[in-house]
């Protein structure tokens, strides 16, 4: 449908990141980062919601302490986020993470950066040089008169510059704002600069349901657009609710599957059928189910069976009562009170028969 773009791929822990690898679901811890069993406690969170990698904050000393005991009972490889102090980065690093947030521009000078740089190339460690549209350096913004696209991709290729001269191309870049069309952009304009793999996100995107849209319309845009090697989505809530966002972003784009879809219809008119009740009912009991299945749960057989097409299996309501059908073909008319139960019984068949066959 579309092409990825060709990045360089990294290596974050036991993950690739880039290179046209599967494109990696991340997310933040938002506890004290010193505090270990709390911060264990939501990754381990989010490793159940299908988190693929965990960023913890890194601001002081005492969360660097941490990080050693955090790292060896973290499910989910590691990734420091620092600003500013080269001791933390180099801390983080002898704490075994997977992979470095920083800005080589703010850690402290060339002499700094050059034994962070140095320490990470030496444990094949990465780094993400993340620019952020609200923290752009004064000289940008003099030069742009505001964050523009052009001055967040002169900012992430002046950090990479950074790198680079050192010798170091392990790296990952993000350019996030707030703004979904600014994001989108500056992304756009750095995939023709550099190959190195990106991280997109759409920054303080929100609450749980304006972050979701904002979050899905800028990673979406970008994912159809063939960019993005890694993703977060920001929600002002639980960092365990992003996942499934992130899932659903992905699944939408075709690039990932994460268990059965379920295409239901908005229902109409013509609707005879306690349709929502039903579709809630049916992702209910697949909630388990992990293979990747398209079902359609539809309001009525007039469009039903042809707008589901694509379905695996489905139901489409008629008048107390339903149509079973397969790849769009009717095979059963069952009452409405037995719709979901024989519904569940062809899907388990039909599941058995997959493994079979
Ligand atoms: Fe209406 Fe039938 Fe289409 Fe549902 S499937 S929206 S009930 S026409």
């Amino acid at each position: 449908m579309f092409l990825r773009k060709d990045t360089k791929a990294v290596q974050v822990g036991p993950l690739t990141i880039g290179g046209g690898a599967p494109v990696v679901i991340q997310s933040m811890t938002n506890t004290a980062t010193a505090d270990v069993s709390a911060t264990l406690e939501q990754i381990n969170e989010l490793a159940a919601a299908g988190c693929e990698l965990v960023r913890v904050a890194v601001p002081d000393e005492t969360a660097a302490d941490a990080l050693p005991e955090i790292v060896a009972q973290s499910p989910l490889p590691v990734v420091a986020d620092i600003h500013f102090n080269h001791r933390l980065a180099l801390a983080a690093l002898h704490a075994g993470v997977a992979k470095l947030r920083i800005n080589p521009g703010n850690i402290g000078g060339e002499k700094r950066l050059a034994q962070v740089v140095d320490l990470a190339g030496e444990k094949r460690v990465p780094i993400r040089i993340g620019v952020n549209a609200g923290s752009l350096e004064k000289r940008l913004l003099a030069k742009y008169g505001k964050a523009t696209p052009e001055a967040m991709v002169e900012s992430a290729l002046d950090h990479i510059g950074l790198v680079e001269k050192l010798g170091f191309t392990d790296v990952v870049v993000s350019l996030k704002a707030s703004s979904v069309p600014l994001t989108v952009a500056a992304y756009r304009l750095l995939a023709k600069e550099v190959n190195y793999p990106l991280h997109i996100g759409v920054t303080e995107a929100g609450s749980q349901f304006g972050g979701t849209v904002f979050s899905a319309v800028g990673i979406g845009a970008l994912l159809l657009d063939g960019l993005g090697d890694t993703l977060r989505v920001s929600l002002t809530a639980p960092p365990a609710k992003e996942i499934p966002v992130a899932k659903e972003i992905l699944t939408a784009c075709e690039l990932r599957r994460f268990g059965p879809r379920i295409v239901s219809c908005p229902t109409c008119g013509r609707c005879q059928i306690g349709l929502m009740e039903l579709a809630k009912e049916v992702e209910e009991r697949i909630a388990h189910i992990k293979e990747p299945l398209t079902l359609a749960v539809m309001g009525c057989a007039v469009n039903g069976p042809g707008e589901a097409r694509e379905a695996d299996l489905g139901i489409a309501g008629g008048k107390n009562q339903g149509l079973i059908f397969r790849e769009g073909k009717i095979i059963r008319k069952v009452p409405q009170e037995q719709l979901l139960d024989e519904f569940m019984t062809y899907l388990h068949d039909f599941l058995a028969g997959r493994q079979k066959g």
